[in-house]
């Protein structure tokens, strides 16, 4: 008899953990992801669509079809409940049952932690799916529209995703000055970090003073170390008294894991973020693996503000690999992977120029560490876009960035 094998999410984390399992076993195996979204979107070029520069069509593909070409069969629901004492999930539509599961359920977005954050409720916009890139751009071009004013690009307290509104500084900077309207607006960025370019990882060597030069000849007035205590109509409040005017703010809160998980003893931290052993398996429930985002990380760092620590897409992926083979191992016996000491490929795009980094591992004191500055980042940044949605929508090799 086969084994039932369940993925919950079909985003990086999700996607490469069904394709990898495939690979590694036969078809007596079943696969199934079940998620609440059907479309694939590449997240990394979100900020583009706030700019206006990409069409969502761009960077979306319908999963179903590829996954159950693949072998792969997917359910489109929302998992509401873990059940690991009993082996199944409980989603809104239905009840699914597992040998072994991946969870890949990425975050929740905590918005209620601060009073007036987010868009739905609040005055600042986000950036974390398609629909809030599009209503962050409409209220961005709104406000640049009316000429003149402040414009605030923030990570609230607990955020771990740090980098999208450095882009996001740096890509309206370049639109404004294209435009010869960056003298009538003002540029705000404050962070949670101890200082520019932690990361949550203790920073990346030389990329702190690179961006403070950065933003120095962009104009960029940033502030660390900052807590926001509240978002209005008219100002976003930091916790020191700083108010600074709210004429467009797009801020990052911090995440919870799912609700899903959440009081499950021994599958959940607090936060609904699952802890992995090093081979990224549920210590108690050692049939249960999370990967991306869905992954307990905590932060090895104390910094005078909380900072989470980020998982970026090329890690999903490269976690994905990981539980996958150790799955199949399980299965069909073999060594384990170990899933620990993950290394870090980012392109941050700034409009008019790009920053690439490379860093192994994740945290200092390191074995490797690249980082450089310059047009063809931001070339390539487009390039592997293309390449990476072609990749998965026509199935063509992957490039080898150790995913
Ligand atoms: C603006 C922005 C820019 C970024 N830029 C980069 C970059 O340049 N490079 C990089 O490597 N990373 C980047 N990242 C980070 C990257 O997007 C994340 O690391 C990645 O999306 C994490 O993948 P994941 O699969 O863990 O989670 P997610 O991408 O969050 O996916 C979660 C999946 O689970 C599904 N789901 C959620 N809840 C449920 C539920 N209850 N039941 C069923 N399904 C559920 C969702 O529909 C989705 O399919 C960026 C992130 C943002 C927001």
């Amino acid at each position: 008899m086969g084994e039932k094998i369940l993925v919950l999410g079909s985003s990086f984390g999700g996607y490469h953990s069904a394709l990898n399992l495939r690979k590694h076993l036969s078809r007596e195996h079943s696969i199934t992801v079940v998620s609440s979204d059907n479309e694939f979107t590449f997240i990394p070029s979100l900020p583009w669509v706030v700019m206006g520069w990409r069409k969502p069509s761009a960077i979306q593909f319908p999963v179903a079809g590829s996954l159950r070409r693949k072998g792969i069969d997917f359910v489109q629901d929302t998992i509401v409940r873990a059940d690991p004492e009993n082996n199944r999930v409980i989603g809104e539509k239905g009840e699914y049952e597992y040998h072994y599961l991946i969870a890949a359920t990425g975050s929740e977005l905590d918005f209620e932690a601060i009073p007036g954050l987010g868009p739905k409720k609040g005055y600042s916009y986000s950036i974390f799916s398609v629909e809030e890139a599009l209503n962050a751009r409409d209220a961005l071009m709104g406000a640049i529209d009316k000429g003149s004013g402040s414009l605030v690009f923030g990570n609230a307290q607990g955020a771990s995703c740090l980098g999208p509104v450095y882009e996001m500084a740096m890509m309206v900077d370049a639109y404004l000055r294209r435009k010869l309207l960056r003298n009538r607006f003002k540029l705000s960025l404050f962070t949670n970090e101890p200082y520019l370019g932690h990361f949550g990882v203790n920073g990346f060597g030389m990329m702190t003073r690179m961006l403070e030069d950065e933003f120095a000849d962009r104009d960029v007035e940033w502030k660390v170390n900052c807590k926001l205590a509240q978002v209005t109509p008219e100002n976003v409040e930091l916790e020191d008294g700083e108010k600074l005017k709210n004429d467009f703010s797009l801020i990052v809160p911090a995440f919870f894991g799912s609700h899903a998980y959440i009081g499950i003893e021994g599958l959940s931290n607090p936060r609904g973020f699952i802890p992995g052993d090093d081979y990224l398996a549920n210590p108690k429930y050692q049939n249960v693996y999370a990967v991306g985002v869905s992954l307990a990380f905590p932060p090895p760092f104390e910094t005078r503000v909380p900072v989470g620590v980020p998982k970026t897409g090329q890690m999903s992926a490269e976690m994905a690999g990981v539980a996958a083979h150790n799955i199949a191992a399980d299965i069909n016996g073999g060594p384990k992977k170990r899933g620990k000491d993950f290394s870090v490929i980012c392109i941050a795009d700034a409009g008019d120029t790009g920053f690439y980094l490379s860093a192994s591992p994740l945290f200092p004191p390191r074995n490797k560490l690249v980082h450089k500055k310059g047009k063809r980042a931001h070339w390539m940044k487009i390039a592997f876009e293309k390449y990476y949605m072609a990749s998965l929508r026509y199935g063509l090799p992957h490039l080898d960035f150790g995913w």
